[in-house]
């Protein structure tokens, strides 16, 4: 590769927002915003027309692309000329999911990555970078817990952890001068607590202090946190969004709505190399290089082009595909999951179940308010006894499969403690509700009543 890569800018376009390419034509329903989003999950953020009128989005499977002459080369290095040329930063597959995903979610831009991991982690560092704090609860995902309470630490970056995200005067008072961000998860997993995103926002906004959500649960088909105020979503596309288990991948989605520039983010203000053009003697800021997409800009140039954690451009068609069908699929699986909750509470042996759209739940009037289509897939419920009845369940079920995932079109069981949740201390499980004595289901596709009798007869059998 030529110079240009070693200063780390070939391949990096300043932005996937919907200008920067401008991929509509008057035949292409990507270039029409206000299409329902069942349509836009199959069109949006791809136009056939640029590429020789495939219907299906090609795997654009090339680590480089050519950059046809020297003036090109350095256009596309300096960011003048949209375009690609080196696929670690981004390629037109990727692309097409990026824009699609920014599309759903409502936001300016989207950097896809390698596994949901990478993308909370880099939306996360990317905020508190240089000594910053994060704000969080302790009910979240066991991977996000451990980042934020043991890993991110060794960076310099501490997090101040809250019992509930909903007690807003809680989460107000931990704001310092150093803060920059809060993080939640829109349905908690596996508690399916939700958090009231436009409270939280709104105290949020006036400190300056920014809200990064991790939408993955719902998925943006049963919730779009940047409508309710979120300024960061991040997803787990491995999951609802793909579908059917069959890749892993993350995505950061920047709204484009919070001003990095308000003091608390010196990172977004400070000029720097990578978006400048120091033989012009050009000096730019990502604030100033990117405007209201700073942060995706920020996400793709500083931490997928250092840090790699790529997505591959065969993982981002199979997830385009998988998207298309979202809105079908987590209609019918949200639907058997309120019916195998409701079940499961008439179930012996079964002490308590979670599930914010049961009435039972405390968490029903967030439920009525942010998710009027179903709180998505997920459920958790207890049983009594102890550890060895969860083991002979997991160990005995035939329709559902014992496996760490979740949003599958297979129906999934697991037991947190032991598996998804194993890294995370024992007071923060304790506050996720997580003991030997909680099963978590993702519901599939497979006719309820089948799996109603999987788990009647798994349970009786335990006993
Ligand atoms: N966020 C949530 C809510 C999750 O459930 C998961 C994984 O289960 C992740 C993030 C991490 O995603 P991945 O496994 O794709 O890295």
């Amino acid at each position: 590769m030529s110079s240009d890569t070693e200063n780390g800018l070939a391949g990096c376009p300043k932005s996937n927002d919907s200008q920067a390419y401008d991929a509509g034509t008057a035949d292409s329903p990507s270039a029409q915003p206000q299409l329902a989003f069942e349509t836009r999950a199959v069109h949006a953020g791809y136009n056939p027309y640029e590429h020789n009128g495939s219907v299906s989005i090609p795997i654009y499977q090339s680590a480089a692309f050519a950059m046809h002459d020297a003036v090109r080369g350095d256009g596309l290095s300096s960011g003048e000329i949209e375009g690609f040329s080196y696929s670690r930063c981004a390629n037109p597959t990727v692309d097409a999911l990026e824009r699609r995903l920014a599309d759903l979610e409502g936001g300016v831009s989207a950097v896809a990555l390698a596994s949901g991991m990478a993308a909370v982690s880099f939306a996360l560092l990317c905020a508190a970078e240089g000594g910053g704090r994060l704000i969080a609860p302790k009910d979240l995902y066991g991977a996000s817990v451990d980042a934020m309470e043991s890993f991110f630490p060794q960076f310099g970056i501490h997090t101040d952890f809250v019992e509930d995200i909903n007690d807003i005067a809680e989460v107000e008072s931990k704001i310092t001068p150093d803060t920059r961000a809060v993080f939640a998860e829109s349905v908690a997993n596996p508690s399916t607590n939700i958090t009231d995103i436009k409270a939280l926002a709104d105290m949020l906004h006036r400190h300056g202090v920014a809200l990064i959500v991790d939408n993955t649960v719902p998925t943006p088909y049963l919730f779009r946190p940047i409508e309710f105020g979120a300024d960061v979503v991040v997803h787990s596309t491995t999951k609802g969004i793909s579908g059917h288990g069959d890749a892993l991948g993350g995505v950061v989605v920047d709204s484009g709505n919070f001003d990095w520039t308000n003091g608390r983010f010196p990172q977004f203000t400070q000029k720097e190399l990578v978006v400048s053009d120091e033989r012009k003697g050009i000096w730019k800021s990502f604030a100033e290089a990117y405007g209201n997409a700073a942060f995706a800009g920020r996400v793709r140039i500083k931490y997928l082009h250092n840090l790699g954690a790529v997505m591959s451009p065969t993982n981002a068609y199979l997830q385009l595909i998988g998207l298309e069908t979202l809105p079908q699929r987590f209609r019918r699986e949200t639907d058997t999951a309120l019916e195998i909750a409701r079940h499961l509470e008439t179930v012996p042996h079964v002490t308590q179940v979670n599930y914010s759209g049961l009435d039972s739940s405390a968490d029903k009037p967030l439920a009525d308010r942010y998710f009027p289509h179903g709180i998505g897939p997920v459920l958790s419920f207890r049983l009594e006894g102890d550890e060895s009845h969860i083991n002979r369940v997991v160990n005995a079920v035939r329709v559902f499969s014992y496996v760490p995932n979740i949003g599958d079109t297979h129906s999934l069981i697991v037991n947190p403690a032991r598996i998804t949740h194993r890294e995370v201390p024992g007071d923060y499980r304790r506050a996720a509700g997580v003991d030997d004595h909680l099963l978590r289901l993702s519901i599939g596709l497979e006719k309820p009543s089948d799996l109603i009798a999987d788990l009647d007869r798994v349970i009786a059998g335990a006993y």
